[in-house]
């Protein structure tokens, strides 16, 4: 896509209903991974604009926004779904420059984002409070509301998806939003502010400035008018959130890093596994919070397991976004510099496989093979850290509680999986795996915006997706009633 062509303007902050430049008038440039050049500008909000934009989402509580119905507010969420479907090819080539994220991916990452609004516009009307039997002579019930301002800060490496998620759930409940897209990619956070608005969103409701972390994020994170902060990023940011947070005494959803293991027993279905094992791996070139760096392999299936996934790897092919091969290039040189960082640390003859890079791939392009790692032990860094780049290690194991120890042996807790044909085992890992998902003989189950979404440890705290999100996004009323 023509960054000219746009539907709407790149360079501009959405502020109570008004498309306008950055309070000083500042820009970023907008790279495109695949090439390395430069494609475009985007505003750098700054504080200033924060300041108008939580204004903004408070005049909107005050307002329609705060008036509307549930059941409103959902036929809106459900409108903004409808008109997502209807541009979701549009939207898909906006990711996929913008991310370098193959375009199939793209593409899914849109309908998800539909689906997410589907989902919240149609559960807006249906959370409900009840009614608590109590001393004779009270009524008591409890209502759901919302927080009010909520503030959502996103990564860059599935915009779409983030945004549906956190700014879906937090509308359905009627609070207002400002969000703070990447730094890296702001695109598709402003294309859906457009279509919201355009699907009749009232003014105010959705306020979208881009800029810095450390500028409109920092702002956005510290501002005493904000009610709840979402984040979905980085363990140091996440902590500096959450200090934030504290300091004015708000929740703060917390969605962080991971390094999820999948775990295969010897009585495992490998032919179902395989594709698993390695597409959550290097799906969106390893840049996913949830992606499975660790294979986990019962000793006596170890080297078929190994075997088996050197072959896909060989097969993998690496190029630019829109030519939508296996793998796009990573966000930035600054990724792919930190992930050879970690490759470098590969102990020799540990490189089990690797993918190709197109030889039309550009040269500017932050292209990295995939990696396919047997051999670090389950306490080195690559088995440990989180790479956030297509490298998975895959490590032995004999006996259940050697499995349980390693998959529960580093700092994270965000997805696990359980491959083996014997029920009990099933269940039994299902309890014992430390992890805020898990998945049995599958891994991600498609996405699932129906599923509860968040991570333990370093992998953060808090929901989001799924029903479970609309609690998150709202505050509990008690309210006791003596008429005797
Ligand atoms: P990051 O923490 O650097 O940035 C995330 C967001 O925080 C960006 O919008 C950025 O501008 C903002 N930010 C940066 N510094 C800030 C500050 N001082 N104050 C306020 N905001 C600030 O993370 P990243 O590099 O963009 O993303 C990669 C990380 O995110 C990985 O660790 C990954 O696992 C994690 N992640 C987690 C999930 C999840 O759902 N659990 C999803 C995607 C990414």
């Amino acid at each position: 896509m023509q960054i000219d062509r746009l539907w709407f303007d790149p360079a501009e902050t959405l502020i109570g209903g008004r498309w306008r430049a950055s309070a000083s008038d500042a820009r970023l440039p907008i790279e495109d991974p695949s090439t390395g050049s430069e494609i475009g500008l985007v505003a750098r909000g700054g504080a200033a604009d924060i300041d108008e934009a939580v204004a903004a989402a408070e005049a909107a509580r005050a307002g329609a926004w705060g008036r509307m119905t549930a059941a409103e507010r959902g036929r809106i969420l459900a409108r903004i779904g409808q008109m997502v479907l209807a541009r979701a090819d549009d939207l898909a080539v906006l990711e996929a420059t913008d991310v370098g994220k193959p375009l199939k991916q793209a593409k899914a990452d849109a309908l998800a984002l539909a689906r997410y609004m589907e989902f919240y516009g149609g559960a807006a009307d249906k959370l409900m409070g009840e009614t608590i039997p109590y001393l004779d002579g009270y009524t008591v019930y409890t209502l759901r509301e919302p927080h009010g301002v909520t503030g959502h800060i996103v990564p860059w490496n599935y915009p779409m998806q983030i945004v549906g998620r956190s700014v879906g759930a937090a509308l359905a409940m009627g609070n207002a939003c400002v969000l703070k897209p990447a730094e890296e990619a702001s695109l598709t956070a402003l294309a859906f502010a457009r279509i919201a608005t355009e699907a009749g969103l009232p003014a105010g409701a959705l306020n979208v400035v881009p800029g810095l972390g450390e500028e409109a994020g920092a702002a956005l994170s510290q501002h005493p008018g904000v009610h709840h902060l979402s984040f979905t990023g980085s363990v140091a940011v996440g902590s500096l959130i959450q200090a934030a947070a504290a300091r004015n005494v708000v929740p703060v959803t917390l969605e962080l890093g991971g390094k999820s293991p999948q775990v295969v027993f010897a009585d495992a279905d490998l032919d179902a596994a395989l594709p698993f094992l390695v597409s959550a791996g290097i799906q969106n070139a390893g840049q996913t919070c949830s992606a499975s760096s660790r294979i986990l392999v019962e000793r006596s299936r170890y080297d078929e397991v190994v075997e088996r996934m050197a072959e896909r790897y060989r097969t993998l092919k690496v190029g630019r976004a829109m030519d939508d091969l296996d793998i796009g290039p990573l966000i930035s040189a600054r990724q792919k510099e930190i992930v050879e960082g970690f490759l470098a640390m590969a102990p020799d003859g540990s490189v089990a496989a690797h993918g190709t890079i197109a030889a039309d791939a550009p040269a500017g392009g932050h292209y990295v093979a995939p990696t396919l790692l047997a051999g670090p032990g389950p306490d080195h860094p690559l088995s440990r850290d989180e790479i956030f780049g297509p490298a998975q290690v895959v490590i032995p194991f004999d006996g259940e509680d050697e499995a349980v120890a390693i998959a529960n042996g580093t700092d994270y807790g965000l997805v696990a999986s359980v491959w083996s044909e014997n029920g009990a085992r099933q269940m039994r890992l299902a309890k014992r795996l430390r992890a805020g998902q898990v998945f049995v003989n599958n891994y991600g189950a498609g996405g699932g915006v129906e599923l509860p979404f968040g991570g333990v440890g370093k992998s953060g705290h808090g929901r989001e997706k799924g029903f479970e999100a609309l609690y998150g996004f709202s505050v509990l009323k008690t309210v006791a009633a003596r008429h005797g």
